[in-house]
């Protein structure tokens, strides 16, 4: 379940495509990736939390990121660390991916309303640039996804096509 931004630069004519939500092997690609969590791939500081926190709550939707420094953009799996509201009823858990997934449903459908049995934003994963390999770097914004830079020459473009998939 996502959404494709298509966009072509009035400029230089390039076409760039980001990607965003969930797959459709979705507990599949969490154990993945939560496996490569627990091997250290995405850090120490990761594993550590990946070992201490129970449930491990971890977000993989793919989210579109920008360098603050030279305006790189890049689409990766966002990695933000959640933890269970003190509601939620520990004893009756669902699957971690079940959590994610409903907090994911819920964002989407833009329904921010406290849910007491939820989970909340525990660690934001320090992304870095792939370009310059800065850490100063962010998620796109809505506002920015509606006028996104070409990454060829730096053309604000608006956006061709904003395609939904499920
Ligand atoms: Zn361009
Ligand atoms: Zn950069």
């Amino acid at each position: 379940m996502g959404r494709d931004y298509e966009y072509i630069c009035k400029n230089c004519g390039k076409k760039y495509t980001f990607t965003f939500g969930i797959g459709y092997f979705y507990p599949l690609d969490y154990d993945k990736t939560v496996e490569a969590i627990k091997n250290g791939d995405y850090g120490q500081e990761w594993q550590q939390l990946s070992q201490t926190k129970d449930p491990f709550l971890v977000d993989i939707e793919n989210r579109l990121y920008i360098c603050n420094d030279c305006g790189n953009l890049q689409d990766e799996t966002c990695l933000d660390i959640y933890e269970l509201n003190d509601k939620a009823d520990k004893e009756n858990i669902k699957e971690p991916y079940d959590i994610m997934f409903s907090h994911f449903i819920e964002r989407w459908a833009e329904e921010e309303e406290e849910d007491d049995e939820g989970c909340h934003l525990f660690k934001r994963y320090p992304h870095k640039c792939n370009r310059c390999n800065s850490t100063s770097i962010h998620q796109a914004t809505e506002q920015e996804l509606e006028e996104l830079p070409c990454p060829n020459c730096g053309t604000l473009n608006e956006y061709e096509a904003a395609i939904d998939w499920d």
